[in-house]
C-alpha cells in the first residue's frame, strides 16, 4: 500500500486532465477510471485477446489466463475463494441470476420475501418479479426518521416464513451502512437465505464477505474504478453449489443430449456464453489499484470528506441534508435546497462545473418514506478532495442567491 493523497490519486485518473476544473460527484452511479484500468483493457486487446476456456493454442491460453487472474483478484479483494467468485454484467444481474436462479426453484406460495424500504430497485423489482411468480409475499423493513433500519420491526418482521433476506449494505441515497452482519445472522437462523447488494459498499469499505453472515453478495465493477459491463456475485461456496443455472448456453454444461444436460461446478455453472473478458480484465485492475491504495484508507478518506462536507454544508441556509449521522454512514449525501426542484438546482451546480446526479436514483420507495419524490446527491471517492467539497458549498450558495424568490 502506497500513502494516500488524493491529489495524486486524482493524476492517476485521465479524465479529470481531460476535463479540467471539473468537479465529479457522482461517483455512487458510476466511478472515473484509472490509467491502470484503461491500460490493462486495452493491454489485454493488443496482446492476448482470443476466446477464453476452449482454444487449445497458446493466445487462447494466455486470454484464459488474463481472464482467470481477474477471478483470483476479485477473490484476494473479497477474500473470497476462486470457485465463489462468479462474473456478470453488473449488481442488477446478479441480484436477478439469484432470485430466479433460486427463488422460482424454491419460494412457495406463503413464504416470504424481506427487503427494506431503503433497497435500490435492483434489489427489490427482481423479488417483486419472482413473488409475483411463486405466490411469495414481500414485506419490507422500514426505516427510522435518522434513516436507519427499524431494528425491532426487522425483529417483528423475520419469521419461520421469511425464506429469503435481501438488504443492501449502503444505501446508494442516505449513505447509511446497515449491520448486515447481525441482520445477517438472525435471517439465517430463520432459515432464510440472505443476499447482500453490495453495490455501494464494495468501492468503499474493506469487506471480508464471508464475516458478512451471508449467502449471496453482488456487486458492480463501474462502481469501484472498473469497466462498465463487469460485475460480481459471490456465492457462498455451499449456497453456489445448490443453486440451479440461470442462463443456459455454451461453458456452463458438463455433458448435453438433446433432450437434457449435466451443468459445470460454480462458477462456471453460472457464465453462460462468451464472457466480457476484457471487462473482467480491467475489473480485475481495479480491485489491484484499490487493493494497493488500501481499503482502509479508502474508507478512512472517504469519512473524513463525509465529514468535512457535512460541517461545510450545514453553513448553506434552507439546505435539508438527509441520512444519518455516525459512523454508519458513508460517503453519499442526498440534499434539497428549499423547495427547488433538484433538477434545477443540479443544473445551476453543473454551470460552475459540479456535477450531482438528481432524481429518485432508483430508490422509490425510499424517496416516498423521505416525503419527496426527488433529491440532489453528491458522492465521494478516492478522487476528491476538500476543494471540491469547498467547489460544491461555494456553488450551492450561488445558487441560492440565483433562485432566492423561489425558495
Ligand atoms: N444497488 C445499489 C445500492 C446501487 O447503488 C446500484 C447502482 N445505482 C445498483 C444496485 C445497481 O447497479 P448496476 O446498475 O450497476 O447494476
Amino acid at each position: 500500500t502506497r500513502m494516500f493523497d488524493p491529489l495524486e490519486v486524482k493524476r492517476d485518473f485521465p479524465i479529470f486532465g481531460h476535463n479540467p476544473g471539473l468537479v465529479f460527484l457522482d461517483s455512487a452511479a458510476s466511478s472515473q477510471k484509472p490509467r491502470a484500468v484503461i491500460d490493462a483493457i486495452a493491454h489485454y486487446y493488443k496482446h492476448d485477446h482470443a476466446n477464453v476456456h476452449r482454444g487449445a493454442y497458446a493466445l487462447s491460453q494466455r486470454a484464459t489466463d488474463a481472464y482467470e487472474h481477474a477471478r483470483a483478484q476479485l477473490a484476494g479483494f473479497l477474500d473470497a475463494d476462486l470457485d465463489e467468485i462468479v462474473f456478470v454484467r453488473n449488481a442488477t444481474e446478479a441480484l436477478n441470476l439469484v432470485a430466479y436462479a433460486w427463488g422460482l426453484e424454491r419460494l412457495r406460495e406463503g413464504d416470504e420475501i424481506l427487503v427494506t424500504e431503503m433497497e435500490h430497485h435492483a434489489n427489490l423489482v427482481p423479488w417483486q418479479l419472482v413473488a409475483a411468480r411463486t405466490g411469495a409475499r414481500l414485506k419490507a423493513v422500514p426505516l427510522t426518521d435518522e434513516g436507519r433500519l427499524d431494528l425491532d420491526a426487522f425483529e417483528t418482521l423475520l419469521s419461520e416464513r421469511t425464506r429469503v433476506f435481501a438488504v443492501t449494505q449502503m444505501s446508494n441515497v442516505l449513505g447509511t451502512i446497515n449491520p448486515v452482519a447481525e441482520l445477517a445472522a438472525a435471517a439465517r437462523e430463520r432459515g432464510a437465505l440472505v443476499v447482500v447488494d453490495g453495490a455501494q459498499a464494495a468501492p468503499h469499505l474493506p469487506v471480508r464477505v464471508r464475516e458478512l453472515n451471508a449467502d449471496f453478495y453482488a456487486l458492480s465493477g463501474h462502481k469501484m474504478l472498473g469497466p462498465t459491463g463487469a460485475g460480481v456475485l459471490w456465492g457462498d461456496s455451499e449456497a453456489l453449489k445448490a443453486l440451479p443455472p440461470f442462463l443456459g448456453g455454451g461453458s456452463m454444461i458438463e455433458e448435453v443430449t438433446i433432450e437434457r444436460s449435466t451443468y459445470a461446478p460454480p462458477p462456471q455453472r453460472f457464465e453462460a456464453g462468451t464472457p466480457a473478458i476484457a471487462e473482467a480484465v480491467g475489473l480485475g485492475a481495479a480491485a489491484g489499484y484499490l487493493m494497493d491504495l488500501g481499503m482502509e484508507q479508502v474508507w478512512a478518506h472517504d469519512r473524513a470528506l463525509l465529514k468535512y462536507a457535512l460541517e461545510r454544508l450545514k453553513e448553506v441556509p434552507d439546505l435539508h441534508l438527509y441520512g444519518p449521522e455516525g459512523p454508519d454512514r458513508g460517503g453519499v449525501i442526498a440534499f434539497n435546497l428549499g423547495s427547488l426542484h433538484p433538477h434545477d438546482l443540479a443544473t445551476a451546480l453543473d454551470d460552475r462545473g459540479v456535477a450531482v446526479r438528481t432524481g429518485h436514483h432508483c430508490a422509490q420507495p425510499l424517496h416516498r418514506r423521505l416525503g419527496v419524490a426527488a433529491t440532489a446527491r453528491a458522492s465521494f471517492y478516492v478522487y476528491n478532495t476538500r476543494d471540491d467539497v469547498d467547489r460544491l458549498v461555494e456553488a450551492l450558495f450561488e445558487a441560492r442567491a440565483f433562485f432566492k424568490d423561489w425558495l
